[in-house]
Parts: C-alpha cells; structure tokens; sequence
C-alpha cells in the first residue's frame, strides 16, 4: 500500500533542490513530501525508462527501483542519453542506478539486474505504489499489466515505433487495464523491434517524459490522469491525438468473472515461444560443418534488406520474416534449412513458422549472425 508520510520533514538541502517544484501550489512542501514517502518501479532501463526515471529521480520520488537484464549497447547511445560509451559492455540497471543516484543522493535506488518474469513480478512490483512499463515486447507488457491489475497497482505505459509514440494509463481499480484495449497480443511474425523498425532517438525521451509526468501526477493525486485514454504522438507531423476506451466487463484479468488470476507464461501467450516443440537450434560451428558437406542445404536470412546489405552469411538466401509465409514457397522442402537472424530471435519465430508449414529440416542458427563473426567469421561486421 502506499506510504505518503507527512509528517516527514524536508532538509533544508532538499528545500533548495526542489525550491522551483515546491512554489508550485500543486506540489507545496505536502506533494513533496508524498514524493519523498512514494517509490516508483521503472521497467526497462532503455530508451523511455531512462528518461522517465531521471526526471522521477530529480522531481524526488524516494525510492526508484529499475528492472533490467541487459547491457549497455553501442547502438542504444543515440537514444538512452544516461549511459556514455565507456558504459558499453556494462549493466544497464547497475550504471542507471549509479546515474540515477548522482542525480539525487536524497532517494533510494534499487537496480534490478533481471528479466521481470511471472517468477519475480509479484515481489518486486509488490514493493512500489507506480510501475512504469518502459519495456519493448509483447510478454513484458502483458505481465506487468496483469501483476499490476493483481496488486492492484497503477501501470504508467508507453511505446515507441518509428516516429510514433503512445502513451496510456492503466489502473484496474479505476477504470480499464492494457488486456481491456488489447484483448490479444499481435502475431509474433507481425511485430518488429526498433533493431528491425528504427526509431527516431528523441521520441523515446518525449514518451518517457510523458510516463514521468503521469507518474508524478499518481503519486501526487493531481490533474487528470490518461486513465482510459490513449495518447497517439506523431513526430513527423508533430501531432498529439487521443483515443478513449472503457473497461471490458469480459476482460480476462479485471473484468467481472476474471479468468486469469495468476501470472501465466506470457512468452508462450504471446506465441514468442512455446513450451512444445522447442525450436531446433545449431551453433555456428555446426552451420559451418554443414555447410563443408554435401548435401542440399539452403542458409535462411530473415532480416532486413537494409540489414542483409550490412553483413551476411556468404551464399545465403534472404527472406524478410514478414514476408516468410507468403514466400515459403521459394524454399525447397526437402533441403535442410538453417535460419538466421541478428541475434537468433526473429529465427526462432521463423524456424517455428516454416515447421507448421510443413518444412520437417529446419533449424535455428543459435546467437544469429553476431554468434556467427564471433565464432566462426571475424570478418562479417557485427552491429
Ligand atoms: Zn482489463
């Protein structure tokens, strides 16, 4: 439940700190000290987490936990301004939480280094009075939602593709969650990563921003909320539209005769993988064997053209995964077929997509391409 303490006084380091938020009659020393009693859960210290919890992080909220798995990447600088480029190779959640406390050593942070999943969701998002759900998948999403709607907690959401942006807020006990405007996740062979998609680096921080706003707004009761309400943010015409919706009485999670009262396995919900049959999978050492025998063979590329131009395995067919079951037939069924992507995700969807169309040799090239320059060929260009 949420703590707001009010009898908890501000020092007078703190006073000056936020001595431009406090003359606002909206915050007052009372707002501040409900930031400073309210904790915050960023999931997905990426390109909106970073900015949404900077700005949570100077505003005061007092305890800022952040989720995150990953290290810091090259590619991710353009967008996810905290880290630098002595950062690559590091934690994310570890080198935002050393940011995050530079920022305000008033608040406490709490780096995640993990996946939320249906194992630790519960606990962890247990622990906070917001959660924003700054992550970048389909089975994320979907389970923070329902941990959220569980817990009975706010989730602050957005997302980015390309120069679009949305943002909502989800809270059960108020109004509709993410399952009432999504019912059903996309098809896996459907959805695309800003690796696939691109996005545009400064669109992150403005979505991001929004989270932090309405976070703020929760904790301090104020305003309006975008509960019910989708925000849609264009940035090539610089256009904000909103589209409302409502609480699904049928909603398998917050609806009146709930079917989902438990964290699931949202990967397999989503069709990202499924528990039976597991994706075959081959090594690049093995490919190369493979490949120095006879035998009909056929090495899939399932990127983009873009990405294929930048770097391929030699002799290899490209097939973009979105265009894969329309085109299916281009590829002989009886050869053995190995596929490959960046870094072995969109394969794995591919190699399950082909099984269900009949093809019965096909495998996954583990690790994509970036395995392959690692282990095998040092002169394809890893990116
Ligand atoms: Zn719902």
């Amino acid at each position: 439940m949420p703590r707001y303490p009010t009898t908890q006084d501000l020092t007078q380091a703190e006073v000056e700190r936020y001595s431009r938020q406090l003359v606002l009659p909206e915050f007052g020393p009372n707002g501040q000290r409900k930031l400073k009693g309210s904790s915050a859960l960023i999931v997905g210290a990426g390109g909106l987490g970073i900015p949404a919890s900077v700005y949570l992080a100077a505003a005061g909220v007092g305890r800022i936990g952040v989720v995150d798995e990953d290290v810091v990447e090259r590619s991710n600088l353009h967008r996810q301004t905290i880290y630098s480029e002595e950062d690559v190779g590091k934690p994310k959640a570890k080198v935002a939480g050393e940011r995050l406390r530079s920022v305000n050593p008033h608040i406490e942070v709490e780096p995640y280094e993990a996946r939320l999943s249906s194992a630790n969701a519960l606990e962890i998002v247990g622990e906070y009075n917001v959660v924003l759900d700054c992550t970048d998948n389909f089975p994320a999403r979907y389970l923070i939602n329902d941990a959220c709607v569980i817990l009975g907690k706010p989730d602050v959401y957005a997302s980015i593709f390309r120069f679009d942006g949305q943002a909502s807020v989800f809270h059960a006990r108020k109004g509709p969650c993410y399952r009432c405007l999504f019912p059903e996740p996309p098809p896996p062979d459907s959805v695309q990563d800003c690796a696939v998609a691109g996005v545009l680096g400064v669109l992150p921080g403005i979505m991001g921003s929004i989270q932090a706003v309405e976070s703020l707004k929760l904790i301090l009761g104020q305003g309006e909320p975008l509960l019910g309400r989708l925000l849609l943010f264009n940035a090539t015409d610089m256009s904000f539209n909103e589209l409302r919706f409502k609480k699904n009485p049928q909603c398998p999670v917050c609806g009146r005769d709930p079917t989902v009262t438990s964290l699931i396995d949202y990967e397999a919900f989503c069709g990202v993988r499924r528990a039976v049959p597991a994706v075959r999978e081959v090594t690049p050492m093995e490919l190369k064997d493979l490949m120095g025998r006879r035998g009909a063979l056929t090495v899939l590329d399932v990127r983009e053209p873009f990405e294929h131009a930048l770097c391929r395995i030699e002799g290899s067919k490209l097939i973009p995964l979105g265009e894969l079951r329309q085109r299916a037939g281009e590829l002989d069924n009886a050869a053995d077929i190995v596929v490959y992507c960046h870094v072995g995700r969109r394969s794995a969807i591919a190699t399950e997509l082909l099984s269900s169309l009949g093809f019965p040799k096909v495998r996954n090239l583990k690790g994509g391409i970036r395995a392959w320059s690692e282990d095998v060929d040092p002169t394809v260009p890893v990116y």
